[in-house]
């Protein structure tokens, strides 16, 4: 491999495109690519990316320790709890989904959070509990909305767009930089 493309693990997948993900905790660079696309393009892919792989792999190195079990989680998981449940109960009711779903908040590294649209159970990341009002009630809105709309679609972007018009400016500080390519 030439050295001006970042390491990384090639995956092979029946995906239409190349795609990289650069994911915690330690920068791994992974990236998926259908059989026929050839090793030598994957790689002049992958170094044309080289500056957005490395900020990402920045931006990672940066964020505090992943919260491992323990006092320290649990205090977090408690005040997240008393800031989740008012924000639950009133997008629940403005959104027309009531009743209130139940919600469980879980250490997860790769997601913020994700619903189960035949249970309607919501799971939060405990990394929220570190996140502001802001960013936490995007998540709320996001999961909420899967409800009315299962896929990240037009759709679905229309439902975020009617409760939250800010909703990309959140999401663009909720990640740090705008997202994947
Ligand atoms: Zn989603």
């Amino acid at each position: 491999m030439p050295t001006d493309v970042p390491a990384y693990t090639l995956v092979r997948k029946p995906v239409r495109h190349v795609r990289i993900a650069v994911r915690p905790p330690d920068g791994e660079v992974r990236v998926s690519a259908p059989r026929h696309v050839p090793k030598s393009e994957i790689d002049r892919f992958v170094a044309s990316r080289a500056r957005w792989i490395a900020q990402h792999q920045e931006r990672i190195a940066a964020l505090p320790a992943p919260l491992t079990a323990g006092p320290e989680a649990e205090r977090l998981r408690a005040e997240l709890r008393l800031r989740v449940e008012p924000l639950l109960a009133y997008w629940t009711d403005r959104m027309g989904l009531m009743p209130v779903p139940p919600y469980l908040i879980r250490r997860m590294t790769t997601r913020w959070g994700t619903c189960n649209v035949q249970t309607r159970r919501i799971t939060f990341a405990l990394e929220l509990a570190r996140r502001d009002d802001e960013q936490l009630e995007y998540i709320v809105v996001h999961e909420l909305a899967h409800l009315i709309e299962r896929g990240h679609d037009a759709r679905f972007y229309s439902v975020m767009d009617a409760y939250l018009p800010q909703w990309r400016r959140i999401r663009k500080e909720l990640n740090g930089l705008p997202p994947s390519v």
